[in-house]
């Protein structure tokens, strides 16, 4: 297949961009990129179509999320912390059983499939409930996404501060976690799709869990991923009980390496910075997530001076709470210009980098996707410059990022297979996966007692059935 007659940002080594170019995708892979007066001859057979109007660029990735609080939408606005402890956090895992999963997950990835993700991480938890991730991988599998799912698991025993404590029926033994993501790995692994473990924390975990989900990700090759320095409380209880920080302590457990992708990372000293540089350890930025609970503003701008790799994350719904990858985009940008008082920091350029080819690094995957150049995957998406938002076009990567309008995302490539076509998704049906989101949260907002709080929360006079 060639796609021809467009716009072309390669987002290769010399970020080469064509006004008027094609993609040659053949086998899943991208055969052969360039100007469109140079294709050439086309061998009989091969379908090619026009994108006049059009831009096509790498496909986004995701470096971080949660696809089964899709259905957790709305819920965490503002709320109080009281709240979040007696009926938030610990009763909404309970009740977020499979089904809820995997609804979860469908809403998730149909929100961000359509506008323009190939490529996705999330964290999903193993307990109370140990099939929940079982659903949600089967929505993955089911969307054709690429995607990394991470199994997250929590054992530490320490009750001294309320918001790392974990209750007891949370917790789980190394072994039986190891157990569990071998198993999951056996059941869905496949050429898009990586079953890793994921120790939640360096506070929430024991050191022994750390470094045994680790130890799994060695044995089976897949990715290591975890949660740390997400908030100043999370930095101050480190230090009070380990000494230093959360990334220092990995550096200390030997977790720190390549495979190795961690999220947040808020709350960093120089020393740290410089430990994610020299072990090439993954770090997803999810500037929208952090603001949602003030957690602080990331040292974007010393990452990337550091050669630390930083990719791009929406985090999950229920901290967001859209999966707008677009407006991630805009606002690592906007943040950091605040945080630096420097309106000058950065540019569009740098952050559609960090969505495409700078995740790609994040993940180690830079020699599969983020580009498109010959035997890449040709993961790609299409979109209509003709919107309103994006003229006048003399600056359409400005407008891109700054104007952000994710509606403006036409088409999806997924190893050169459609599954976006103008905005439609090839095998989750809205309808359905709309439908299926609301009886979920239903569930979930009755089982909770989050329904008699939402009803509170509101202070307007509602007149109809019970939406808030
Ligand atoms: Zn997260």
């Amino acid at each position: 297949m060639i796609l021809k007659d467009s716009m072309v940002v390669t987002m290769d080594d010399e970020r080469n961009v064509y006004e008027s170019g094609y993609v040659w995708v053949k086998n899943g892979a991208i055969y052969r990129v360039g100007d469109s007066a140079e294709i050439g001859e086309v061998p009989a057979g091969v379908d090619v179509r026009s994108a006049r109007g059009c831009l096509v660029m790498p496909g986004l990735i995701n470096c971080h999320s949660h696809f089964s609080n899709g259905i957790l939408r709305g819920i965490y606005d503002e709320m109080p912390l009281a709240v979040w402890f007696s009926k938030g956090m610990w009763p909404v895992m309970e009740a977020m059983e499979r089904p809820a999963g995997k609804a979860g997950a469908e809403l998730a990835l149909l929100e961000q499939m359509t506008i323009g993700v190939t490529t996705s991480v999330s964290g999903e938890f193993g307990t109370p409930n140990g099939d929940t991730i079982d659903g949600v991988l089967e929505a993955v599998h089911q969307s054709r996404i690429r995607a990394i799912v991470s199994r997250m698991t929590i054992d530490s025993a320490d009750e001294s501060s309320a918001s790392q404590a974990v209750p007891r029926q949370y917790r789980e033994k190394p072994d039986d976690a190891a157990k569990e993501v071998r198993r999951l790995q056996r059941a869905f692994n496949s050429d898009r799709i990586g079953v890793a473990p994921e120790a939640l924390g360096v506070l929430r975990c024991t050191p022994e869990m750390v470094q045994a989900m680790h130890e799994v990700s060695v044995e089976t090759g897949s990715h290591f991923l975890m949660h740390v320095a997400s908030s100043k409380e999370e930095r101050e209880e480190s230090y009070r009980r380990l000494g230093h920080g959360s990334v220092a302590e990995m550096k200390r457990l030997g977790v720190l390496g390549p495979k190795t992708l961690i999220a947040h990372a808020i709350w960093l000293d120089d020393a740290e910075i410089d430990h994610l540089a020299e072990h090439q350890t993954g770090v997803s930025h999810n500037p929208v997530a952090n603001a949602y609970y003030a957690s602080g503003f990331a040292r974007l701008a010393e990452l990337l001076e550091a050669g630390v790799r930083v990719g791009l994350g929406v985090d999950g719904a229920s901290t967001n709470n859209g999966q707008n990858v677009w407006e991630t985009m805009k606002m690592a940008l906007l943040f950091q210009k605040e945080r630096l008082s420097n309106a000058s920091f950065g540019s569009a350029e740098l952050a559609l980098e960090l969505m495409t080819r700078r995740g790609a690094m994040a993940l180690h995957m830079e020699d599969q996707i983020g580009s498109l150049e010959p035997g890449k995957r040709a993961d790609f998406i299409v979109i209509d410059t003709e919107r309103v938002s994006l003229a006048p076009a003399h600056t359409v990567i400005s407008n891109l990022v700054y104007s952000n309008d994710p509606g403006a995302v036409r088409d999806v490539y997924i190893d050169g297979e459609q599954v976006v076509a103008s905005g439609v998704h090839k095998y989750l049906n809205r309808a359905d996966v709309v439908d299926g989101a609301r009886v979920a949260q239903g569930h979930v907002l009755e089982r909770t007692g989050l329904k008699s709080y939402l009803a509170s929360r509101s202070k307007w006079k509602w007149k109809g059935a019970g939406m808030r």
